[in-house]
């Protein structure tokens, strides 16, 4: 027998000797969604954490200070052990990595086999979903069968709408994941009653208090571990209707069911504040964080971006959530959801983990970068977002070009392009790459083009063409960066002339010949004497790119307070620039991590990634990422926002493939966003603030949604995505795709060129 069955076999014993595995039936707690007068006093005497809506709260425990350890070095927010099984939570632990199986629970093998798949990748932690008792006793079979083979990796039940079966569940796994929104607090009951009032509000706590204690006693007398996972997408109506659709909502939602546990002396539980929005998760996981250090409670948190959806855009979209609280040492466990089978989890995952881990002040390396960040006061809003918007580049009279193109109002991308593209043979391609409109073989900006280009080396003006072809870009307003030297060799009109700030305080600003406008290239170590110049320089936009031996987020941070400070607006864009990055999925989590932590904040104007690794990513594989990157701090929306579930046990169509089919008939609508959700029990719910929504109801049956309104029902799956079409058509937001040229056309237009 190996160590490890051995071991598991052991652990199989004591978890049976503390628990029955009989289900027994429980008694159905109150269905009556209304306190009771003969509600038993403990009960009665939960002690409620005040309110913060009456200012009660901070009365008693004053104002919000903080939401991590320390801003200014990255020190894991200090956490209690939370035990799971053979694992820990918390702050004393490595960061916990898990997933969630998408088998059908009551399937025992298939689950069971996912569920080893997923331990041999490396996961700490699988959840299950959990409907009713035919999951909750194949539950007790998955747990059992997984010990005889060796594989003692904990399991998290997922509950909605069932607080009995949840007591049920408990008794074969080791960990409950339950909703605030609809664990008793159900969106329907709610539906007709407006609480305005604390007393309103308050008076259903009684009966939250009453279906939620019995789960918490078995939980404590079991030492099993429950995550209080509050999903900004399914708030009940009652946190809705009394906070709004809010991160407060979310936040004050899990402090009630936290009461109850600690009313109980249980303790053994973690947070989670969900959405598929990254901006609204983690405005909420800062919330329940800040609010945790003046309460002075210290329960983990596990973090989680919602319905990410798959491939680079699902990457990108954990990376800039989760990446960005792991920034401030904040979070302890992670989950990156993606619409793809769990096992491919796993290398997002351990790698956001990896990095934030190697980030921490502990690590001699990174507490130098960190302590080379000259002090700075950091005046950041948790509690609210607002984006701080730098100034456009305005027209000029002496202009002969629009220089108003160089950036986007709502977030710019610049493209590093070399002379090589440049050339008569590859420039069509490059202005496709480069996401233009093609007429007669000239480029026009469109909806998804680059906004400007670095070009670290000019082609000589004796290279006619090449010059030309830059021209035609510099004529629809595409700016064109070139270091100052380059150009001083040899000058190009209308051109942006790139300086470091040393250089441009020494030649006082001045431009080399042809360039209309200046960008100043930061490396995060200038003094706040060499910055206090920039108002007499007045560049066209800052590149952001503090160097490799300073802390990219504290410096950059640094720069905003003392833009800030000093009422400066200068487009900030963030350089993002690697030579050892060589594959995408690397760069969608790096550039989601770091320049996503800021945007998050409001913090940049745009984005220009720079690599000169060997490995050569495409001009239009950076773009469609450096967009991706934008949209996905919701700031400029150049393709349809998807929210798709990452599917689970109850899924109702095979929801890989059918993202995928509804990706390709929608994918072209900016501005729009469709939900994709395999069942109706958390779909309708979680599809946050999607238009149009497309949620499995029966197998092989769809229903469409409007927002939130059901509108065509019972759909076969066959024919839903041409239904969803015709409903986004019906309400005005379609437009048709534009037709691609014909390579052969593209030849001749190159030719003709
Ligand atoms: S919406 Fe998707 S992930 Fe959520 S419960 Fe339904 S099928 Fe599972």
């Amino acid at each position: 027998m190996s160590l490890r069955v051995a071991l598991a076999l052991l652990l199989s014993f004591f978890l049976r000797s503390a628990t029955s595995f009989t289900f027994a039936p429980l008694p159905t707690p109150s269905t009556v969604l209304r306190s009771t007068s003969e509600s038993p006093d403990y009960v009665k005497n939960i002690l409620w954490t005040p309110s913060w809506k009456s200012g009660a709260r901070d009365e008693e425990f004053g104002l919000i200070t903080n939401y991590n350890e320390d801003l200014s070095k990255v020190i894991r927010r200090k956490t209690r052990t939370v035990e799971c099984g053979p694992i820990k939570f918390g702050s004393e632990h490595r960061i916990v990595r898990q997933t969630m199986a998408t088998t059908n629970t009551a399937d025992v093998d298939a689950t069971v086999d996912q569920v080893m798949r997923c331990a041999d990748k490396g996961f700490d932690l699988v959840r299950v979903t959990v409907q009713g008792r035919r999951e909750a006793k194949a539950c007790q079979e998955i747990r059992e069968k997984l010990f005889k083979k060796g594989y003692t990796i904990p399991l998290c039940a997922d509950m909605h709408f069932n607080p009995t079966v949840a007591q049920m569940v408990a008794e074969a796994v080791e960990k409950i994941r339950i909703n605030p929104g609809n664990f008793a607090d159900g969106r329907k009951d709610f539906d007709d009653h407006i609480y305005e009032t604390e007393e309103d509000f308050m008076r259903e706590r009684q009966y939250l208090a009453e279906a939620f204690i019995p789960l918490v006693e078995k939980c404590k007398k079991l030492n099993r571990a429950m995550r209080i996972g509050t999903n900004h997408g399914s708030m009940s109506s009652r946190v809705l209707s009394f906070y709004g659709d809010t991160p407060r909502g979310m936040v004050e939602s899990a402090i009630e069911f936290a009461d109850i546990c600690r009313s109980q002396d249980y303790h053994n539980f973690v947070f989670s504040m969900k959405a598929s929005n990254p901006l609204v998760m983690v405005q909420g996981y800062r919330l329940i964080a800040a609010e945790q250090y003046r309460l002075g409670w210290d329960y983990p948190l596990h973090l989680g971006v919602t319905e990410a959806g798959d491939g680079e855009d699902g990457r990108m979209k954990s990376a800039i959530g989760i990446g960005t609280l792991l920034a401030d040492g904040v979070g302890d466990t992670i989950r990156v959801s993606l619409t793809e089978d769990p096992e491919f989890e796993y290398e997002p995952c351990n790698r956001l983990a990896e990095i934030a881990e190697s980030r921490l002040f502990v690590n001699p390396t990174s507490a130098s970068k960190q302590s080379s960040v000259e002090g700075y006061e950091d005046t950041r809003d948790i509690q609210s977002f607002e984006k701080r918007q730098g100034d456009l580049p305005t027209q000029v009279e002496t202009d002969q070009i629009d220089a108003r193109g160089f950036l986007h109002r709502d977030g710019s991308v610049i493209a590093v392009v070399t002379p090589e593209m440049l050339k008569q043979e590859n420039v069509q391609y490059l202005y496709q790459e480069l996401g233009c409109k093609l007429a007669v073989g000239m480029p026009f900006k469109d909806i998804a083009t680059v906004d400007s280009l670095l070009m670290r080396t000019l082609p000589p003006s004796s290279a006619v063409a090449e010059r030309t072809h830059l021209r035609r870009l510099i004529e629809v307003s595409t700016g064109v960066i070139v270091p100052a030297a380059e150009l001083e060799k040899d000058p190009m009109e209308n051109t942006v002339a790139l300086m470091t700030m040393t250089e441009a305080i020494e030649k006082g600003g001045k431009l080399p010949e042809g360039a209309i406008r200046l960008a100043i290239e930061l490396d995060g170590k200038e003094t706040a004497e060499q910055l206090t110049h920039l108002s007499s320089l007045n560049p066209v936009m800052l590149l952001n790119n503090p160097a490799a031996d300073t802390s990219y987020l504290h410096a950059s941070r640094r720069l905003f307070e003392f833009l800030k400070s000093h009422g400066s607006n200068f487009p900030v864009i963030h350089h993002f620039s690697s030579s050892s990055i060589v594959e995408k999925n690397e760069l969608a989590l790096q550039i989601g991590m770091r320049c996503g932590s800021l945007l998050t904040d409001g913090l940049g104007d745009g984005v220009c990634v720079e690599l000169t690794s060997d490995h050569r990513f495409s001009v239009d594989q950076i773009r469609q990422m450096s967009f991706g990157l934008l949209q996905g701090c919701r700031m400029r929306s150049t393709k349809t926002e998807f929210v798709s579930c990452p599917s689970c046990g109850r899924t109702l169509f095979d929801l890989q493939e059918t993202t995928a089919r509804i990706q390709e008939a929608t994918g072209h609508l900016p501005g729009v966003t469709v939900a994709v959700m395999g069942c109706i029990v958390n779909g309708p719910g979680e599809m946050a603030d999607a238009d149009f929504g497309y949620v499995g109801t029966l197998p092989g049956k769809v229903d469409l949604y409007l927002g939130k309104e059901v509108v065509r029902k019972g759909i076969p799956n066959e024919d839903a995505v041409d239904g969803l079409v015709e409903l986004i058509k019906e309400h005005g937001m379609w437009v048709d795709k534009e037709d691609e040229a014909e390579p052969e056309a593209m030849e001749a237009m190159s030719v003709a060129n």
